[in-house]
């Protein structure tokens, strides 16, 4: 029998020994609160300004250059350097006052999310509408994207060679796009009674790009026509430029506040912008550090990180030599192994958070919540840990404290019951080589949707855990 103690004890007991997670809410500091806020604020024009890799990369050297980055740079603490590669991967560091050999902190996000790519030989008619064909990228639930204003996004590149950026769809005056749906009234047969995986066929995502025909009726594929009439008048383009184009269709919508206490933001993107954007705000608020501080933002993360452009090609290898070079440092391949090993790293990506209509396919005790803070996810694959990069308890200790230390509001996410389902982010591509790392992000709601959410008050814990983190000796 354990001995008898009053309620007053047990409670005294509990609350000494018991791990509670905390809500945002309750605990926020009174001079936190406009920071929070405020940095929703510039969070939503992030996000507006950079729907896809090539924007973010743009933006992100964008606030970089106000912030006095540079390409190049001299050795001194405190110097700030980036370098951009293919346009969708950018890479930054801030010098510390100790040498690169006494490893880095580094934060990797990526900038790439799902969407729907124009195929190569994209446009045609049907039923004299003009059409484009696409193919999605990463993985959506393709009834998400029907009925729906869209905007196109892309770098094209014409016949004598000139770059053009479009972006149309998200200016007010700007026209949009869509994948028209079928009405319920015929639907019942080709959708309704189907599997939701194959109601809607991934051929049948296709974007409506006209109605007016171009010259009288014998000519052939004269709605066709007009829009490449139109595309030559307006950018010089013929048909063969879209063959080597990279056109992804996003959603047309601008971030929004959601809710009627505007807690909460919705939005095209936040996986994994909210990283990359909350990674990004900590480093330019940070004096110069002790450490080299190193963030990677990087692309096709949503496709398995496959490519020259992912988390697997040899982008931090390319980038740690230059700043060896740069720091007057000698470069050898076992300095970069040792350089490595004493390395701390955040694979900062968002978490699925705790639906409040599907709690079912989420084990409660280990879900992340919305409003509980930054979620700490120690290992994430799926069945027996398959695909999983699961972060060692001597690191896991390290970075609790230092969330502690600085009063940092977070909470552990594991994604779904066990044999639910389950996702794979870089960390992995990263642990490889020798560093250590433990995923870190946002809780975010529809992920992977159209309109994803996000509480304002994770977002700031974001930013704050990720400021210890690379602040932290
Ligand atoms: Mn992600
Ligand atoms: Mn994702």
């Amino acid at each position: 029998m354990p001995k008898k103690i009053s309620k007053k004890e047990a409670e005294a007991l509990g609350k000494k020994l018991a791990y509670k997670t905390r809500l945002v809410w309750d605990v926020l500091k009174p001079r936190e609160e406009k920071k929070l806020w405020d940095l929703a604020e510039d969070y939503k024009a992030f996000l507006n300004a950079a729907k896809t890799e090539r924007e973010s990369v743009t933006e992100i050297a964008r606030r970089l250059e106000q912030a006095g980055f540079k390409t190049t740079a001299s050795p001194r603490p405190g110097n700030r350097v980036y370098q951009v590669f293919r346009d969708k991967v950018l890479a930054l560091a801030v010098l510390g006052k100790e040498p690169l050999s006494a490893g880095l902190r580094l934060i990797a996000s990526h900038i790439d999310a799902p969407r729907l790519d124009l195929k190569q030989n994209p446009l045609y008619e049907e039923v004299e509408l003009a059409m484009m064909k696409t193919h999605y990228y990463g993985g959506i639930k393709k009834y998400q994207w029907l009925a729906r204003p869209l905007a196109l996004h892309g770098t094209i590149f014409k016949r004598d060679g000139e770059k053009i950026e479009l972006a149309i769809g998200e200016r007010p005056e700007d026209p949009v796009f869509t994948v028209a749906d079928l009405l319920p009234h015929l639907a019942r047969k080709v959708q309704m009674e189907k599997k939701l995986s194959e109601a809607v066929e991934g051929e049948k995502l296709n974007i409506l790009m006209g109605s007016l025909p171009l010259g009288p009726r014998e000519v052939k594929d004269r709605f066709k026509l007009a829009i490449l009439k139109t595309l030559y008048d307006r950018y010089q383009l013929v048909e063969e430029d879209l063959v080597s184009a990279e056109l992804e269709v996003v959603p047309a919508d601008a971030a929004r506040d959601v809710g009627l206490d505007r807690s909460l933001v919705g939005a095209y993107g936040h996986d994994d912008r909210a990283s990359a954007f909350s990674s990004l705000a900590a480093v330019l608020d940070l004096p110069t550090p002790q450490k080299n501080l190193v963030l990677l933002f990087f692309d096709k993360e949503e496709i398995g990180s496959e490519g020259n452009t992912s988390a697997r090609a040899q982008i931090l290898e390319t980038f740690l030599q230059s700043l060896f070079r740069l720091k007057g440092e000698s470069f050898s391949s076992e300095g970069l192994v040792r350089t490595l090993e004493k390395t701390r790293a955040i694979s900062a990506d968002v978490a699925g958070a705790l639906d409040p209509d599907y709690q079912e396919v989420h084990e409660k005790r280990n879900a992340p919540r919305l409003g509980y803070g930054l979620a700490l996810t120690k290992f994430t694959g799926s069945g027996g840990k398959y695909g999983s990069s699961d972060a060692h308890a001597e690191y896991l200790f390290w970075i609790r404290q230092v969330f502690n230390q600085q009063d940092v509001v977070w909470q552990t996410g594991e994604l779904g019951k066990v044999d639910e389902g389950g996702g794979g982010t870089i960390a992995k591509f990263l642990a490889a080589l020798g560093l250590e790392i433990v995923d870190c992000g946002t809780p975010v709601l529809s992920m992977h949707s159209p309109f994803e959410l996000l509480s304002k008050a994770d977002l700031f814990m974001t930013y704050k855990g990720f400021k210890a983190f690379l602040a932290a000796p």
